[in-house]
């Protein structure tokens, strides 16, 4: 067999085994194992390597689409200088991602502008980057979907599609009161996680006084919470709006400029 057939072979391999990148790279990796004398191991590490970085860039970037992230802060954009009553070792923790494995939930309760999102959203770019799926969506988004999938019968399709990802972020629970049908659908969803996947959720509502976002249903209420809390981290931020207080200290900083002037 000559050089150039068993060349086409080698392409035609990579082809059917659709290693795209492999195939691209494989007479560059030819002439640089020619040239640099490489062992056959250390070519075929190199090539397959090749492969691999690309597979892994297309998963990521295809975790990355399907996890829809609101912003592309991550953990360390947070400012902890400016939020005293975040723990920056206990995020430091579980930005392990230890938490996931053993599908522990972490619920960041404060009132709007203290950072909840951008913590929640952080854990999940953490997640991303470490290969695992997420999902982020709001409470409100949740229950708009749950109402579709409940009129055009796909409710058992969208409670799986709900399961599925390791790290669930539900957002903004508690602004708006929740329909009985979409409690039911929030009450589904962290049913069927409970000790199987971790779920990230913010509200602005103390524990106790969630009874509101599940209007007239405290029994809704109180078993949802049972199973959040029962495995769980809950942060509870105070203090002022992030945006607020740069606000305020930019109307200061004119403030003082003027009055030096
Ligand atoms: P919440 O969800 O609690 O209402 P957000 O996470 O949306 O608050 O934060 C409001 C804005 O302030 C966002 O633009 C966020 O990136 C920013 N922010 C809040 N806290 C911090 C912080 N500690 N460091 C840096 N940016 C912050
Ligand atoms: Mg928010």
């Amino acid at each position: 067999m000559t050089d150039a057939s068993e060349y086409q072979r080698l392409r035609s391999h990579l082809a059917f085994l659709a290693m795209t990148a492999a195939a691209e790279a494989l007479p560059g990796e030819l002439d640089h194992a020619a040239a640099a004398k490489l062992t056959h191991s250390a070519f075929l590490e190199r090539l397959l390597a090749v492969e691999v970085d690309a597979v892994d860039e297309r998963r990521r970037a295809s975790l990355t689409r399907f996890a829809s992230l609101p912003s592309p802060f991550t953990l360390a954009d947070f400012d902890f200088s400016a939020q005293p009553s975040v723990d920056e070792k206990l995020i430091a923790d579980l930005a392990t991602l230890r938490f996931v494995e053993d599908a522990t939930n972490v619920l960041l309760i404060g009132p709007p502008g203290v950072g909840k999102t951008m913590l929640a959203v952080g854990l999940g770019h953490a997640a991303v980057a470490a290969g695992m799926r997420v999902y982020y969506t709001t409470a409100a988004d949740l229950a708009a979907r749950c109402h579709r999938a409940a009129l055009e019968g796909r409710w058992a399709t969208t409670m799986r599609f709900f399961a599925n990802p390791r790290l669930l972020i539900v957002d903004e629970v508690g602004y708006l009161p929740l329909p009985a049908e979409a409690a039911a659908a929030l009450f589904q969803v962290v049913s069927q996680r409970y000790l199987k996947g971790s779920i990230a959720l913010t509200t602005n509502l103390g524990i106790a006084s969630w009874g509101k976002v599940f209007n007239d249903d405290p029994m809704v209420a109180g078993a949802m919470l049972d199973r959040l809390l029962h495995r769980s981290v809950v942060l509870n931020i105070e203090g002022d709006s992030y945006r607020m207080r740069s606000h305020r200290a930019r109307a200061e900083a004119t403030r003082r400029a003027v009055a030096g002037s």
